[in-house]
């Protein structure tokens, strides 16, 4: 019995070690990951489907990307304000995030070219008195944590004018609620809040165009330059507008 047991000790430690020779072995022929950060509730850019996996057009022309770079695609969600630490800090490689390129952004990450367009846009509810950006004065108005619309409104109407929320569908439930006349948000996003919510009505007026890009840290040149190439050459071949075009439908 004894030496039974020693036997099978023995083959236990033997499949152990074997089992580290693999992994070792795995390890250097592994496919590199590219880790992505966003925030998983900007629709359609990201957000979480009935399975729990983060699809939109940021991740799909994340992946398109990483596979030309000969990567595997890692999506982590995460909140909105914290993306541009997490890059610049290497947590992730790269942001897609339905991010908007700024100044002051690009004093902490680098941005690569620009993949899409985005709208700054006002919701209201469909009863309201604000009409247009100059009604906005005096108006309390909800915005996503550190997003451009937080940013831009904070300097033109005042700190006292915002409230701001985690993601703009609680923004948008503000809105409802009556705690702010108006949330002002991306257009893409804006349309997704208000086709699922009753009630509510985009202005036709805009607040301010904007280009969307991939933050990477500014360090990273490397990724940065392979980045570009991968994304000029699925602008080129007609990737990117096919993504773009399945989840933005032309008007
Ligand atoms: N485009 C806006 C920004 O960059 C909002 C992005 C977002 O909420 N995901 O601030």
């Amino acid at each position: 019995m004894k030496k039974l047991l020693a036997l099978m000790l023995a083959l236990l430690m033997v499949f152990a070690f074997c089992g580290c020779g693999e992994e070792a072995v795995e390890e250097n022929t592994e496919v590199k990951v590219l880790t992505m950060g966003t925030n998983a509730a900007f629709p359609p850019y990201e957000m979480v489907d009935e399975n729990g996996a983060i699809i939109g057009i940021d991740a799909e022309i994340a992946a398109a990307i990483a596979e030309k770079m000969g990567m595997t695609l890692e999506i982590k969600d995460m909140a909105f304000d914290s993306l541009i630490t997490a890059v610049s800090s290497g947590a992730v490689d790269v942001v897609l995030a339905g991010m908007t390129v700024t100044e002051e952004r690009m004093e902490a990450v680098n941005f690569s070219e620009s993949y899409a367009t985005g709208i700054q846009v006002v919701i209201v509810t469909e009863d309201s008195e604000i009409a247009t950006i100059e009604d906005l004065a005096g108006k309390k108005i909800g915005v996503q944590t550190g997003t451009t619309g937080d940013i831009y409104c904070s300097g033109d109407y005042g700190e006292e004018a915002i409230a701001r929320y985690d993601n703009g569908a609680i923004a948008v439930q503000a809105l409802q609620n009556g705690q702010v006349d108006c949330v002002v948000i991306d257009n893409e996003p804006a349309k997704a809040f208000v086709e699922a919510n009753e009630g509510l009505k985009i202005l036709e007026t805009e607040y301010i165009t904007e280009n969307y890009a991939a933050a990477i840290a500014k360090e990273n040149t490397e990724l940065l330059e392979a980045f570009n190439a991968a994304l000029a050459e699925l602008q080129a071949d007609g990737t990117i507008d096919a993504i773009i075009g399945k989840y933005i439908k032309a008007e």
